[in-house]
């Protein structure tokens, strides 16, 4: 496994290159969410080119591609998202998006040829390689409700074992990887409350329902959903972002709008926010003789990473050649829908340090002029091929051991899901 680990990664860098063409190729011709047509068509006709089994249209617009490894072992998936922003490029280079108004703002054309050179290293290896590995390109990440759980009722993880998925990540240092066990992105829900009262003149409150008033109760009221009702040791943020109510100085008005968002990890701990906050915001209405409506929208999921899968990559990352460091991250506010894989089958999302060089060109995700170091796609690239071998190789030492010894079956990848699932 070692030769052969060295091998892909070598054969990897000698893809660096026709990876940076991709990537720069799909910059240049970015598809918003919901309605990518070249850049599947693309990617299904490269990952056919290889010699996949491949299917097309998954869920929608998903490509899937299955490539079987010559010696036998598990099926492990690996997945990245292929779709763009409606963001202006603003970037002075000559790959920029020839789309006005649309452009890869999060690295997704990184995910994809990074996973393209992946798929093409794997298949020079084939004959070698023990299991299956199965390529899931996404569409739509980037908008609720996603590309993940169409494809993944669509039949993407019918006999999948483990998924891994990677984020470049443009303001995280170029060399480093990050990893982490439990949750890694927050659960993302947004809202919107109408106070409706009775307008009036502001000399004369009496004959007013004040919507700004009950508002403001509203709000503060809202901040002990975070402070009192939740366990201090389990996270949650409830935000208001924006309040806008009335437009002069001595009338009261018909009505206020408060809009915010509410982060939480653990299911439960959200179920409780959204019930607590339309009480909350009807019931301190409705004392005050006013109407509230509320409109609660729920984004993805929070992001689960399984234990023992994360230990796995950790373990195989920290052996990349060009990984300076491999550090664990804190959790990170926003969602991604490569939630709903690990909720179905064990695995882990880990983060690639993507930082450009020049300290000038360094801008966030989702900014019009973001851009990431296109070396770091082959850190992921040689990524996915480490945790693939270290994942065999440890079920199959592990299958072994079962057979000699009855008593080793308690330690079996059985045993260890259940524990991850209760
Ligand atoms: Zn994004
Ligand atoms: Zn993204």
């Amino acid at each position: 496994m070692k030769q052969l680990l060295k091998e892909l990664h070598a054969q990897v860098e000698a893809l660096e290159t026709e990876m940076i063409t991709i990537r720069r190729d799909l910059h240049r011709h970015p598809e918003l969410s919901f309605e990518e047509v070249r850049t599947p068509a693309m990617i299904a006709d490269f990952l056919e080119g290889l010699g996949l089994e491949v299917r097309r249209n998954v869920g929608g617009r998903g490509v899937v591609g299955t490539l079987k490894g010559g010696k036998p072992g598990k099926t492990i998936a690996l997945r990245a998202d292929f779709d763009a922003l409606p963001i202006h490029d603003e970037k002075e280079v000559e790959y920029r998006s020839t789309v006005p108004g649309v452009m890869h703002a999060c690295g997704h054309d990184g995910h994809t040829a990074a996973l393209l050179g992946t798929a093409k290293a794997l298949a020079k290896y084939r004959d070698q390689l023990p299991g299956t590995i199965v390529f899931i390109h996404q569409f739509a990440e980037e908008l609720a409700p996603g590309g993940a759980r169409p494809m993944i009722e669509d039949g993407c993880l019918d006999g999948v074992d483990v998924i891994y998925g990677c984020h470049l990540q443009s303001t995280m240092p170029f060399g480093n990887v990050y990893y982490r066990e439990g949750y890694i992105q927050a659960a993302a829900d947004k809202f919107t409350i109408k106070v409706t009262g009775k307008g009036g003149h502001g000399a004369i409150p009496h004959e007013t329902v004040d919507p700004i008033i009950i508002g403001s109760q509203i709000a503060l009221n809202l901040q002990t959903i975070a402070s009192r009702r939740v366990d201090p040791l389990k996270q949650l943020v409830v935000s208001i972002g924006a309040f806008h109510a009335g437009d002069a100085f001595n009338v009261i008005p018909e009505s206020a709008e408060l809009t915010g968002t509410v982060r939480s990890y653990d299911p439960q701990v959200r179920d409780m926010a959204e019930q607590t906050l339309i009480k909350i915001a009807t019931t301190v209405a409705e004392a005050n003789d006013a109407v509230a409506k509320v409109h609660y929208e729920r984004g993805y999921d929070a992001l689960y990473n399984h234990p023992e899968e994360t230990r796995i990559a950790q373990q195989a990352l920290a052996n990349v050649d060009g990984v300076q460091e491999v550090v664990e991250t804190p959790p990170v506010m926003p969602g991604e829908d490569f939630s709903y894989y690990t909720q179905k089958v064990p695995g882990s999302f880990f983060f690639t340090g993507a930082q450009m060089q020049n300290p000038s060109d360094i801008y966030p995700h989702h900014n019009a002029r973001f851009d990431f170091d296109e070396r770091a796609m082959a850190i992921s690239a040689k990524g996915f091929c480490s945790i693939i071998l270290a994942y065999q190789q440890k079920y199959m030492s592990e299958a072994e051991e079962s057979t000699r010894s009855p008593a080793a079956d308690q330690y079996s990848p059985a045993s260890v899901k259940d524990e991850q699932f209760s």
